[in-house]
Formats: C-alpha cells, sequence, structure tokens
C-alpha cells in the first residue's frame, strides 16, 4: 500500500524535528530531533517501537540529517509509502490563512516575511529546500503559524501607532501557535460534547513558549502573541508584555543596544529573569515549595499575568464557554491551573480538586466542578500538520 504516511519538518536554525505519522489514525510510526547540525557534535535520535537510537552526524547540515532518515525510511520499508511532506513555517504573514502546497511562488511569500521573523523563517526556508532534495516525488506542504489568527478583526491586530507603519511595515499583530490554539479546540468541542462552531473557547498554549487565544465557532478573534512571539504572557526566557518606553530608558541608562536589549527580552527574561534560577517551570515549583523567593515570584507573576490575558479574551468572546490548558506546563501542572482557575473565579470557574490532580499528560479532561468548565487537553501539532498537509493536498 503506498501513501500511507506523511512526514512531517519542523526545521529551525541548527535542528529538525521529525515525525512520521498516519493523518487518519495518528499512529506515529517514527520521530525524532536532529541537532546541533553544522557542528561538530551533530546527531540524530531517532524514536521507533519505544526504543531510541542516536547516530552522530559529520557536522553535516540537513542533507545529512535527511540522509539518515532516508536509510532509516528504508530500513522501515515505508519511504515509498510517504505520500506528503508538511513543514512547520513560523511566520506567513498576511498573506497565508491557510496551509499552502509549495511552489516557487509560495517560497517567494515565505521569503517575503524574512523580515516579520528574521530567525525563524530563514531556517524553514533552508530546510524546505533540503527537504524537496531529499523527497523529490511527494508534494510539500507549508503549515504556518500565524495562518489561524488571520481572521482577528482590524480591533484585535491594529497596534494603536501611525498608520504608515502597518501599511508599509506590516506593523500589526499576527500571533502564533496557531497550529495547536486550533487543534485543542476542536478536541475540547469534541470531549464537551458540542459543536465547535457554537463554542466560545479561551486556548492556553503553556511551553517554554507561551500564548493564549480568544476562539469563537472554531476561529481565532484574538490572541496574546503580535508582531513576534515575544508580546503577552510570561514565558520560559521571553518577557512578554513590557512598556514600550523601556528600549530607550535602558539603552540611555545601562549603555546597552537596541539589539542587546531586545536578545534579553527574548533570552534572560521571563521566568528565568524573575526568578533568577531557572526558565523550567517543573524545576521553579520544586524551587518554589523549597522555600526560593525568586522562584515563587516567578510563579505567581506568571500565574497573574496568564489570569488577567484569559479575562481579557472573554471580552474579545463575549461569552465563555470554557478554558483549555495545553503546552508542557498546561498540561501537566495542576498547580499551575489550579492557581489560574483560583485568580479567575470572577469569571465562574470552581476547580475540581481531584480531577485537575490527577490531569497528567495523556489524559484529557474535564478539571472544573461547576461553573464555566476547564479542560485539559494535549496538543499534537505534529498530527494537526499531518492532518492540514492532508487536507490541502485532497483539495
Ligand atoms: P516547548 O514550548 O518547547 O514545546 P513544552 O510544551 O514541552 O515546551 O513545555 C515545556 C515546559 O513544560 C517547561 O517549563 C517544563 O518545565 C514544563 N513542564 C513539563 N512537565 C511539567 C510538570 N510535571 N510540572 C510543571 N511543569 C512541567
Amino acid at each position: 500500500m503506498s501513501g500511507m504516511w506523511t512526514l512531517v519538518l519542523n526545521c529551525g536554525s541548527s535542528s529538525v524535528k521529525f515525525a512520521l505519522l498516519n493523518p487518519a489514525s495518528g499512529e506515529v510510526r517514527l520521530s525524532g530531533l536532529a541537532e546541533r547540525l553544522g557542528a561538530p557534535e551533530a546527531s540524530v535520535r531517532l524514536e521507533r517501537d519505544g526504543g531510541r537510537t542516536t547516530h552522530a552526524l559529520r557536522g553535516g547540515a540537513y542533507a545529512e540529517a535527511f540522509d539518515v532518515l532516508l536509510a532509516e525510511l528504508e530500513a522501515l520499508g515505508v519511504r515509498s509509502e510517504v505520500s506528503a511532506v508538511g513543514h512547520r513555517v513560523v511566520h506567513g504573514g498576511e498573506r497565508f490563512s491557510a496551509p499552502a502546497r509549495i511552489t516557487s511562488d509560495v517560497l517567494d511569500a515565505i521569503r517575503a516575511c524574512v523580515p516579520l521573523a528574521p530567525l525563524h523563517n530563514p531556517a524553514n526556508l533552508s530546510g524546505i529546500e533540503a527537504a524537496r532534495a531529499a523527497f523529490p516525488g511527494v508534494p510539500h506542504v507549508a503549515v504556518f503559524d500565524t495562518a489561524f489568527h488571520q481572521t482577528m478583526p482590524d480591533v484585535a491586530y491594529r497596534y494603536a501607532v501611525p498608520e504608515a507603519w502597518y501599511t508599509r511595515h506590516g506593523v500589526r499583530r499576527y500571533g502564533f501557535h496557531g497550529t495547536s490554539h486550533a487543534f485543542v479546540a476542536a478536541e475540547a468541542a469534541a470531549l464537551l460534547g458540542r459543536p465547535l462552531a457554537e463554542l466560545n473557547l479561551v486556548t492556553a498554549h503553556l511551553g517554554n513558549g507561551s500564548s493564549v487565544c480568544a476562539v469563537q465557532g472554531g476561529r481565532s478573534v484574538d490572541t496574546s502573541m503580535g508582531l513576534t512571539p515575544l508580546e503577552g504572557l510570561v514565558m520560559g526566557t521571553r518577557s512578554g508584555d513590557v512598556d514600550p518606553g523601556l528600549h530607550d530608558y535602558l539603552a540611555r541608562q545601562s549603555g546597552l543596544t537596541l539589539s542587546e536589549i531586545t536578545a534579553a527580552l527574548n533570552r534572560e527574561s521571563g521566568l528565568l529573569g524573575l526568578s533568577n534560577l531557572a526558565s523550567d517551570m517543573r524545576e521553579l515549583e520544586a524551587a518554589a515549595a523549597g522555600g526560593h523567593a525568586g522562584a515563587r515570584l516567578a510563579v505567581d507573576v506568571f500565574v497573574y499575568r496568564l489570569a488577567k490575558t484569559v479575562a481579557g479574551m472573554a471580552v474579545a468572546l463575549g461569552r465563555l464557554d470554557g478554558l483549555i490548558f495545553t503546552g508542557g506546563i498546561g498540561e501537566n501542572s495542576a498547580t499551575i491551573r489550579a492557581a489560574t482557575l483560583r485568580r479567575l473565579a470572577v469569571l465562574g470557574f470552581e476547580v475540581d480538586e481531584e480531577a485537575n490532580a490527577g490531569a497528567v499528560r495523556g489524559q484529557s479532561g474535564l478539571i472544573t466542578a461547576g461553573g464555566v468548565p476547564a479542560l485539559v487537553v494535549n496538543t499534537n501539532e505534529e498530527l494537526s500538520i499531518a492532518r492540514q498537509t492532508e487536507e490541502v493536498l485532497a483539495q
């Protein structure tokens, strides 16, 4: 049988995350991660049948990683059954409100979005080029992190800045994590036993990067990330919202350059900056329980800002039918979920402590005892990308 498997690729500047899966059943045949590409210690880790193997690379970049992947597909006897390759692409600007089959026009449009995502889109493009060379006989599809949010109304996406900044330079809110927000909203509707089209949901994707989204009838109407993935919530190492006057003030006070300040807001801020200890929530929860004041503050600010942002999203929706927690923190941390719901009692949430404590990764479900439902839903971005890839090709 041919055409059973979709290969999903997420190419970073020095890494490729991949999964070979069946879009209909969700079965994963092979997955893995190539890391430190281009460096002497480059390696590929492959996972299949519950087992894990690691292969050293000779410092090559994407092409060498794809050679290992191809050899593995050959060994599994599924190379000829790969029907399509779906690529995660970070920024699709205003051009893409849906996934797109990759053509030279589409590549040009992704290239045109490079100024909006200077770290991510070039890596996505190089990955696509190498993957097209490695898998020449199958269609390739780009699935954009921003696409889901293209349904936001202008009141949600415009900044109150000079109009020409928007019309000439594209300064507006785009939003990210779209694949995850769309996926968990649909899963939540199924869990609630109601049509997605009738539901007003807030989805909270909480991982190393975090964002919330107001989803009305399956469409994004607002989200917390903006022009870049730096806006909004407190994240692992990203600050989230700060006063736009900070850059000028700090540059004058400290002598830091604009790009040094931006780098610090991306890499040394958030949970790491507040705690002066770690960016990892699990580590911070343990340290906070042990009395570390910085860790406690980091956790408290994270929760406070999250709750405030969720409450803001209720305004975008008018009526709130459910709140969904997902991502590494959302799926695993009962403490963060309970603290957030307590802060949100004003919106009518009543935590079910037992259900909340029992909801761990791999188990979706309700965690409230009454009032507005809150749910834990496991995100699956690879499966969502595989499905969107197949849908585009079926059209
Ligand atoms: P990414 O955004 O990179 O995909 P994840 O979605 O895997 O990351 O989320 C990573 C975050 O999830 C980290 O802060 C990690 O500490 C947190 N996390 C994972 N498991 C737990 C847990 N049991 N309790 C609290 N936080 C957790």
